[in-house]
């Protein structure tokens, strides 16, 4: 099984996918995280892209899609994927669709997690206690937001229109939104 799950930052993507993880043993795969520590390890790419992340834009379909083919194609993670943070916008949708093909693979279920922008400004300031990430502040927070709704429109239209696509409240409390994402899995798995 393949999962997608979007939802703007903050909305609890990660935590989501660490449980989404542990109880149907998939792999997860953040585009965002994979970006970091390009930056980290101060690779060629991470120069490339450090300034755009930090501004809270996306960087170019190119880059992430590489980065995700090379787990799409490697056995090991065959039909064993969530997608955290891709796609971003409905080319790259799109580009999912045509890369799983290749591969002998398709989406099972799409997750979107609902979440207002008062929310996540409150979560954002915490993570950034928690975890010191760069792209954390009020100011980006807010602009990585609108980057996120100005996108995903698209790719929303684009999932309903295969029945892929379920709304999950992402306001409730972590195990609500779980017990959500688990019966919603256990739906599709028959
Ligand atoms: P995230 O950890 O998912 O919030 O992503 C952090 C940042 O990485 C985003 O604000 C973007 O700058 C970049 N990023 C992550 N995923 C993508 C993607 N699929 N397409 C373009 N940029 C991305």
């Amino acid at each position: 099984m393949n999962i997608v799950i979007f939802g703007p930052p903050g909305a609890g993507k990660g935590t989501q996918s660490n449980f989404i993880v542990e109880k149907f043993q998939l792999h997860q795969l953040s585009t965002g995280e994979l970006l970091r520590k390009e930056i980290k390890n101060n690779t060629a790419l991470g120069k490339e892209i450090s300034s755009i992340i930090n501004s809270g834009n996306l960087v170019s379909d190119i880059i992430v899609s590489d980065l995700i083919e090379k787990y799409i194609s490697d056995k090991i993670y065959k039909n064993r994927l969530i997608f955290d943070g891709y796609p971003r916008n409905l080319n790259q949708a799109k580009n999912l669709n045509v890369l799983l093909k290749k591969y002998d693979q398709k989406i099972d279920i799409v997750l979107k997690l609902s979440v207002s922008l008062q929310t996540i400004k409150k979560r954002i300031l915490e993570r950034k206690i928690l975890e010191k990430r760069i792209d954390d502040n009020q100011e980006i927070a807010v602009k990585r937001y609108k980057t996120y709704e100005n996108n995903i429109n698209p790719v929303i239209d684009f999932y309903k229109q295969t029945n892929l696509l379920k709304v999950v409240n992402g306001e409730a409390s972590i195990s609500e939104i779980s017990d959500e994402i688990r019966a919603l899995i256990e739906s599709i798995k028959g």
